[in-house]
């Protein structure tokens, strides 16, 4: 992945500042928000994510692992970082002033010990499973958790946690309401929002993307976007979160790198999958699944040249594949070829606004996945470039 590749994953950090201003709009000036940077920021960048995104206010992070908090502390981020799947590492996260995200007693006597040892006290939150079936403590075992980080020196509870599974799924949005009620009574009972009163108020979370988009009820004083940060809904149903507010951040473009005619009956790439039907000018592309241009793309995908719609024709391969380009008149070797998003200087010719652009959605429908994979796919394929 040289600088010198034809393949360019082009991520806007001002659309992510954009999304960034929508959500906390949508959620008011009463709640926070935490941003989801796991996983290269889904594949766009995490210290260049975290750092715009500070930039406009933003204090608090979550990422997966420690090493990802590392690596923002030692870039110069400050505020909150958050780490969502545990950790033994208890030295780093106290050297390097993480937060731990708990749901194991074991962890948090070792963590407590480190932190003695140190002179110090580390934040966590405890994360409960009010219904995710994942991550987290049952919540019969929440009071007696609550009790030994009361008591346990060295670390502090700074927040109380919970995730939705179905909260993108519109015919389970009374599911999905019962389980945040469910939580509620738990904080209740676990006499949370007296607690949540002290200085700093404890933070109380459960909202993803999906619950922002649907469950204002759910937001308590942190909400926890990630898909809809980097531009993406979240959902295939609009009520909070304004669709055509949000902002792709991410683009991917190739390349044409030679232009052929072939005659009609010929077959074309691996296999012949495609056989032509008529006389057909190709324009052969640089990109294929070591791009993370996936070969089960094949026989699916569109790009976009010189602002219309063209089918990538045959099997994808490793490094390359061929778009059929025969009714696009005027396009020139190494013009730009939009794989997702649009051009980038969007000044693109006819074809409409919707055919001139390429969504993440599309591409997944395309690929039989959903968007996150296909941000994180590409984004970590490819060389990036910040605008
Ligand atoms: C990734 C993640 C989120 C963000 O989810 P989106 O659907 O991308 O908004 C929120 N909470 C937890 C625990 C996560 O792992």
């Amino acid at each position: 992945m040289s600088d010198e590749s034809f393949n360019k994953v082009v991520i806007n950090l001002a659309s992510l500042v954009h999304n960034y201003q929508v959500i906390q709009r949508t959620v008011g000036p009463s709640v926070s928000v935490l941003a989801m940077i796991k996983s290269d920021a889904y594949g766009h960048g995490l210290v260049e994510a975290a750092k715009a995104l500070s930039q406009a206010g933003a204090k608090t992070f979550g990422v997966a692992e420690v090493d990802e908090g590392i690596t923002l502390r030692e870039a110069g981020i400050e505020g909150d970082v958050i780490v969502f799947l545990g950790s033994n590492n208890y030295e780093k996260i106290i050297q390097y002033n993480l937060s731990l995200v708990v749901f194991d007693q074991d962890v948090l006597a070792a963590l407590s010990r480190q932190a003695v040892k140190q002179h110090t006290s580390v934040a966590v939150h405890l994360k409960i499973d009010t219904g995710m079936g994942r991550i987290g403590i049952m919540p019969t075992e929440a009071n007696c958790y609550v009790e030994q980080i009361g008591t346990l020196p060295g670390v502090h509870l700074a927040g109380i946690m919970s995730h939705f599974p179905k909260a993108d799924q519109e015919e389970c949005l009374a599911q999905t309401t019962e389980q945040n009620e469910a939580f509620c009574c738990l904080l209740e009972k676990l006499a949370v929002k007296e607690i949540e009163a002290e200085q700093p108020p404890k933070q109380i979370h459960i909202a993803n993307s999906a619950a922002i988009n649907c469950l204002p009820e759910s937001y308590n004083n942190l909400v926890r976007p990630g898909i809809s940060l980097y531009g993406c809904y979240p959902s295939d149903f609009e009520v909070r979160l304004p669709q055509d507010q949000l902002q792709p951040v991410m683009s991917f473009y190739t390349k044409v790198i030679q232009l052929k005619d072939v005659p009609a009956g010929y077959g074309l790439s691996y296999g012949h999958l495609f056989i032509t039907k008529r006389p057909t000018r190709l324009a052969v592309l640089p990109v294929g699944y070591a791009d993370g241009y996936l070969r089960c793309l094949t026989g699916q995908a569109d790009v976009i040249i010189k602002g219309r719609r063209a089918p990538i024709c045959g099997r994808i391969c490793m490094n390359a594949c061929v778009a059929d380009i025969t009714d696009i008149p005027g396009v020139e070797l190494f013009d730009e070829v939009v794989l997702m998003g649009k051009h980038s200087n969007n000044s693109s010719g006819a074809g409409g606004a919707d055919m001139a652009a390429i969504s993440a959605a599309e591409v997944a429908d395309w690929m039989g996945t959903i968007h996150y994979e296909v941000l994180c796919l590409f984004g970590n394929s490819n060389q990036r470039i910040y605008r």
